[in-house]
């Protein structure tokens, strides 16, 4: 579309992955000039939502992670999507300290970060057919 630019990377869900996205996503979104605390907030969500696909998502087994950027104006839209497990109960999953493996030493913020880090996060998903995490951000507000 006209007056955006967009980023889509599809990797593998191999935790090594994640810190390159990150520090993807943050060199995409340099083009809005924002602050370091934007960029560091940004890198934070991202960083949560694909681990939670690598983790939860496939439970550690290697397919494809979808992360798609879209810069519109002042705004940053992040799309997170795995063809993982799926969440059953959307709004218990983004509780604070919700999590379905306290075992693996997890503390159920992951989704609490993403909301608090960035200005919209929404979640679709579906038992065995995956999830998508949305974010948005305006950015040098
Ligand atoms: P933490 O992020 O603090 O390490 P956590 O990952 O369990 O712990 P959240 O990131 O808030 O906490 O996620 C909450 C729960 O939502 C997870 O425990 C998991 O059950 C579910 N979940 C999150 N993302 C996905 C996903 N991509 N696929 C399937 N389930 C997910
Ligand atoms: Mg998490």
């Amino acid at each position: 579309m006209e007056g955006t630019n967009e980023l889509v990377l599809t990797f593998d869900s191999r935790p090594c992955n994640e810190g390159m996205v990150r520090v993807a996503v943050a060199a995409f979104c340099t083009q809005l000039n924002p602050t370091l605390e934007e960029v560091s907030d940004v890198k934070t969500a991202v960083s949560e939502a694909v681990t939670n696909a690598i983790i939860h998502g496939y439970e550690g087994k290697i397919h494809k992670i979808t992360v798609r950027c879209v810069v519109e104006k002042r705004s940053l839209m992040v799309e997170v999507r795995d063809n993982g497990i799926g969440i059953s109960d959307i709004k218990k999953a983004m509780e604070p300290m919700f999590t379905t493996k306290p075992e693996q030493e997890r503390s159920g913020m992951g989704f609490t970060f993403m909301e608090a880090f960035m200005d919209e996060v929404s979640v679709e998903s579906k038992p065995g057919e995956g999830t998508v995490v949305y974010m948005r951000k305006t950015i040098g507000r």
